[in-house]
Formats: structure tokens, C-alpha cells, sequence
């Protein structure tokens, strides 16, 4: 049996607006296993971050999770509070944010404020906090990490604070790291070497990382297994490297169609048509049916959750069956369906 960490079942959670409530997550469900990575995937909007957040108890009044289970490693922390979740978060279950300074603060140097990180959870010195903070950031493949320790965040470049913010999660080797979108506003190459350290740390340590990203780029090269969410909810799920291969869901293969990897520079890049709906005001039955090119009639009722025999799933009345997919390089016939 796979011993899965966090198992998130049926998640929601809304926020009340003056427009009505916006479902921002919809009965969202996954899981976990230890050292696995999940590249949680999806247009701006989708509802990836609040997702994060919720997993977290990081969700504020007027937002509330107003269902669901979020388990890690059997204990549900949407009952936790005050204190007890303090507890967990930061120990058993840590995030990285798309921005390090939402981790860091500017007028502290990164080794006091590590040591401070070890600190909260663990009665320690300050000498052997620090040599903790020092070994989390060899971790990360950060070099000189004394040296570091004495700097401020201003002195080390974007890329090096993000390595310092995913190494203060990794201080207490936490069961699951979130990370929400942590290298979008890193250069490919900077990028290209911290999902490199990711992985390895995943695979050594044994920490299960959820890696929230819009690029399905990063999560081909990153993850284990892929969710799919559009509009709150997901659409599909399945091995990363065979959603990638043959997806299932019309809005995956649209997706995929827009990675610019796979299009000679200069070719125009395949978009899907429309925009992502408001939350709102989502269209009776499948909220992807009046972008989605393969849409029938029957698409504004519910859509059923499909089933696949090698375990994948897609929330779909339609699902492109393997046969009908070719290989992505070749797939211009769908792309012009969907122009
Ligand atoms: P993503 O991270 O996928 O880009 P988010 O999770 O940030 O998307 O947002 C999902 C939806 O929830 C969006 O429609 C957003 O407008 C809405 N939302 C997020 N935070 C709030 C809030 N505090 N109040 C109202 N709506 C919110
Ligand atoms: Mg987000």
C-alpha cells in the first residue's frame, strides 16, 4: 500500500464578495507519497495558490475552508488552530511563496533569521541553530553557506533568496513543502538549476513537495504526477510524463499546445480561445465546454469523472481517448480546431 503524507479529499473553500461567493476551490482532491513530487497545474485563476493556502490554514475571514479534509499523515488540519497548527506549520508542513520575501525579512541577516525559523519548533542553541541553517543551505546547493549566513536578503540575487527560502522549509525536514510558483520569476538557467536541487532533495530527503506552476514546462521536468485545474476544480490527473505524452483533458491538450518549446520560433503559438471564467459566473455544467473544441450539447450538464484503466482520471464527457492523440509534435490538427 503507498503511504501517502498528505491526502487533500473534497477541499473547498469560498470567499463571500459583493459579486456573491466565489468558489475559489471546488472539491479539490489529491495525494502525496513521500519524496514524490505533484506539479499542480493551471491557467492564472484557476484557484492553485488559494489551494496552497487552504492546505495551510493560511486562509483569512471573508475566506473560509467550507469543506473537506486536508490529512498529513493521518491528521486533518482544517480542525487545527492557534497553537497546534503553529505546531505543524513550519515542522511537519512548510510553503515557499512565488515572492522569497514573503519568507524573508530585509533587515535581518539570513543566519538570524534561519536560526530564528529553527528555533520556533526546536529548543536548540543559537550556535547549533545556525549550524542547522548552514547545512539547509549547502542543501540547496547554495555556495560558501557561512558566508551567507552573515549577509542580508538585499546582497544575494533573486535566485539565491529563493535557494534561502526553500532551505528555511527544508529546516525542520518537514513531511510536504508547497511551493507556490517559486521559480516563475526566475530566469530559465537559475530556474533549470533549482528544479534540479528539488528533485534531488525530494528523492534524498523524502519531503513530498506539491510545486504549484502555470508552465507545464517546469512540471514536465519536475514531477511525479500532474493535477490539472481549471476553474477551481481538477480536471485531470494522471503520471506526469503520460499527461504530457497524451492528455486527456481538451484544456490540458490546450495548454500544451501554448508551450512554446514545441513550436519552431517565430510559428505563431497556438492559444485556447476564450479566457478563463469568472468564478462567479461559471457556465451550467463543464466550465471549460465554451472554450473547449470538442464540446457537444450534453457538455452543459455535469461532467463525469473519468475513469482510466492505467489510473489516470479526466472530469470530461468527452475525453480524448490515447488513439485519437497523436504525438505532440504532430497534433496541428487539434491546435487549428482550437484557433
Ligand atoms: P491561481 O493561483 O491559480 O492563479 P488563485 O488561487 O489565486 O488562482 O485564485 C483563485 C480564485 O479565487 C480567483 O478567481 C481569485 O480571484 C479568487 N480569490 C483569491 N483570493 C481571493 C480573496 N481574498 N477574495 C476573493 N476572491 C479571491
Ligand atoms: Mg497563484
Amino acid at each position: 500500500m503507498t503511504d501517502y503524507v498528505l491526502n487533500v479529499k473534497d477541499l473547498r473553500t469560498e470567499f463571500q464578495t459583493r459579486a456573491g461567493t466565489v468558489k475559489a476551490v471546488d472539491g479539490v482532491s489529491f495525494k502525496v507519497a513521500r519524496g514524490r513530487i505533484l506539479g499542480l497545474v493551471g491557467e492564472s485563476g484557476s484557484g492553485k495558490s488559494v489551494t496552497g493556502y487552504s492546505i495551510l490554514g493560511l486562509i483569512d475571514a471573508p475566506g473560509k475552508i467550507a469543506g473537506g479534509q486536508v490529512l498529513l499523515d493521518g491528521t486533518d488540519l482544517t480542525h487545527l488552530k492557534g497553537e497546534a497548527l503553529r505546531r505543524v506549520r513550519g515542522a511537519r508542513i512548510a510553503m515557499v511563496f512565488q515572492d522569497p520575501m514573503m519568507t524573508l525579512n530585509p533587515v535581518l541577516k539570513i543566519g538570524t533569521q534561519m536560526a530564528a525559523a529553527v528555533r520556533a519548533h526546536d529548543k536548540v542553541s543559537r550556535k547549533e541553530a545556525l549550524k542547522r541553517a548552514r547545512d539547509a543551505l549547502a542543501k540547496v546547493g547554495i555556495p560558501s553557506p557561512e558566508e551567507r549566513l552573515d549577509a542580508y536578503p538585499h546582497q544575494l540575487s533573486g535566485g539565491m533568496r529563493q535557494r534561502v527560502a526553500i532551505a528555511t522549509a527544508l529546516l525542520h525536514s518537514p513531511a510536504v513543502i508547497i511551493a507556490d510558483e517559486p521559480t516563475t520569476a526566475l530566469d530559465v538557467s537559475i530556474q533549470g538549476q533549482i528544479l534540479a536541487e528539488v528533485r534531488r532533495l525530494a528523492d534524498e530527503t523524502g519531503t513530498a513537495f506539491v510545486w504549484v506552476t502555470h508552465d507545464l514546462a517546469v512540471v514536465s521536468s519536475l514531477a511525479d504526477d500532474i493535477c490539472v485545474m481549471y476553474a477551481g476544480r481538477i480536471v485531470e490527473t494522471g503520471p506526469a510524463a503520460e499527461v504530457i505524452a497524451s492528455p486527456r483533458h481538451p484544456y490540458t491538450a490546450g495548454l500544451l499546445l501554448s508551450v512554446p518549446a514545441e513550436h519552431p520560433p517565430g510559428e505563431h503559438l497556438p492559444q485556447i480561445p476564450g479566457s478563463a471564467p469568472s468564478i462567479t459566473n461559471l457556465p451550467p455544467g463543464c466550465a471549460f465546454a465554451p472554450r473547449c473544441p470538442r464540446a457537444q450539447a450534453t457538455c452543459t450538464t455535469p461532467p463525469p469523472v473519468r475513469d482510466f484503466a492505467d489510473g489516470r482520471t479526466a472530469l470530461c464527457h468527452f475525453p480524448i481517448e490515447s488513439e485519437q492523440c497523436p504525438p505532440l509534435s504532430s497534433r496541428s490538427t487539434i491546435s487549428q480546431s482550437a484557433s
